[in-house]
């Protein structure tokens, strides 16, 4: 299929050409027709499939189609929600790119910045609005944003923003909204949450689903080095010897490990920026401008702060801490081997952090492979760091634990003593104003229940499943 086929505006094609796109993805061929005629669209896609374009493509084509009669005062006629700065700056980015031959006004709006040049944008009038639902509700509490002609909602990314609390906002902005409008939700996942938003929101929508490319499992190879925490630093360093690894994406499970991690790498040379929610807005989009730059080689990051970030080229994944949550994981490695490019995921396992591997390994029915540093000394003697904390559990070499039988890992396995994303800023207005996120294991777990295996696994292969594709 080709972007000329689908009944794109001619302005929209030239725009898709500059910017090297050859054929639409398999969300875009599956959403851009039922978006042009009109309908609503559930999207269910993750991060690099190619979904803003689905959703920007045939609404600036209506738009186009429909042009506000000369004379008339600039209205909004379409709003995006995003759950993140990040992603409303990436998606306002897009915008930007595919509408850059059309004389269309796009504003961004989104909390840690000031308010002003967001008021005074959405009070001149912007076509199309960006917003992240807190502050975009505080500017419109302050009268500043007109949406009485408003033709399209897009809620990307909804199962993130219903994760993060943001239900109770968007209900109130979409009571002020025309309820005659077109409404798009993206979410990566379909849950029974994400159902009856859809019942509340949207009319007689259309199921699209994402074809092969949303599966990082696919493109992504994904290697193991067992290592002892007090080794994995050394490691990295070790790693990054390696020219090969030439933009890489670190993620600390912790924004303190995220800085310690980048503070040691700097030591050594290597130029570095970190993304966690203490940086303010300006150095978080700095660090990403720089990142994409190649002004710096490694990013290192917590899973908030990098979730839906949009960087073409990441070299590699490299996991500093593996991640409790399958879906992170799936997350993680979804930065690279995106678009056409082939990524390499790698994860520093220490032995508390095995379980969570094993369990990983179980839910995609196959083993990651284990590899060992060619050069590099295991045996080094620990050299732990001033506030290093102890692995408390689970000492025993890597060997002795592997035989352990599958399944007796618990569901609290390699969660204890590691601390949480505890006190991630999630919006504008701080961690006191939004839920927790309730999957995320908190620093004092309580004593795990006796639960069904195989309905804890079933559900779990379930996620996976969503998430990828893969039974
Ligand atoms: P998204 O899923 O919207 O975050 O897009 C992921 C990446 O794919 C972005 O860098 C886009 O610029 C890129 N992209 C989107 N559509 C296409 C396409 N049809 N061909 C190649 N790259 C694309």
């Amino acid at each position: 299929m080709s972007f000329q086929s689908l009944g794109l505006d001619p302005h929209i094609l030239q725009a898709i050409k500059e910017a090297g796109y050859t054929e639409p993805t398999p969300i875009q061929s599956a959403a851009i027709p039922v978006v042009i005629a009109g309908g609503d669209v559930i999207g269910i896609a993750q991060t690099g499939t190619g979904k803003t374009a689905a959703f920007t493509l045939p609404i600036l084509t209506r738009l186009t189609a429909h042009p506000v009669p000369q004379g008339q005062r600039r209205r909004t006629r379409v709003l995006v929600l995003a759950p993140t700065r990040e992603l409303v700056a990436q998606i306002e980015e897009n915008v930007l790119a595919y509408a850059r031959h059309l004389p269309l006004k796009i504003a961004k709006v989104y909390g840690g910045v000031g308010e002003k040049p967001q008021k005074d944008a959405l009070r001149a009038g912007s076509d199309i609005v960006v917003a992240c639902p807190g502050r975009l509700l505080d500017l419109m509490g302050q009268g500043c944003a007109d949406f009485s002609q408003l033709e399209y909602l897009v809620l990307d990314e909804a199962d993130r923003m219903l994760d993060m609390g943001f239900l109770p906002d968007i209900r109130r902005i979409l009571q002020q909204l025309p309820k005659k409008r077109q409404t798009l939700m993206f979410s990566a996942t379909l849950s029974k949450e994400i159902e009856s938003l859809t019942h509340e929101f949207q009319r007689a929508p259309k199921i699209v689903q994402i074809g092969k490319r949303a599966n990082p499992a696919e493109t992504v190879t994904q290697l193991v080095y067992e290592v002892h925490k007090h080794l994995k630093m050394p490691l990295l360093s070790h790693l990054l010897e390696d020219d090969k690894l030439q933009m890489v994406l670190v993620f600390s499970r912790t924004k303190h490990g995220a800085d310690k991690i980048a503070k040691k790498l700097e030591q050594t040379g290597v130029k570095c920026a970190t993304l966690h929610a203490n940086r303010s807005q300006n150095q978080r989009l700095r660090a990403l401008d720089d990142f994409k730059t190649g002004k710096v080689r490694v990013l290192v990051a917590t899973d908030i702060a990098a979730r839906g970030i949009d960087v073409d080229g990441i070299s590699h994944v490299v996991n500093f801490d593996f991640p409790h949550i399958v879906e992170d994981y799936v997350h993680r490695i979804g930065r690279t081997g995106r678009a056409h490019a082939i990524g390499d995921a790698i994860s520093f396992v220490s032995p508390d952090e095995q379980d969570d591997v094993r369990k990983l390994e179980r839910f995609i029915n196959r083993g990651l492979v284990r590899k060992k540093a060619e050069g590099f000394n295991y045996n080094a003697a620990p050299q732990p760091m001033s506030d290093d904390r102890p692995e408390r559990r689970n000492q025993r070499p890597f060997q002795q634990q592997q035989r352990r039988p599958q399944g007796q890992g618990g569901q609290g396995g390699g969660r204890g003593g590691q601390g949480g994303q505890g006190g991630e800023r999630r919006d504008s207005r701080g961690p006191a104003a939004r839920p927790n996120d309730s999957r995320r294991p908190s620093s004092n777990p309580p004593p795990s229940k006796p639960q069904s295996v195989v309905q804890t696994q079933a559900a779990e292969r379930g996620l996976w499943k969503r998430l990828t594709g893969r039974a």
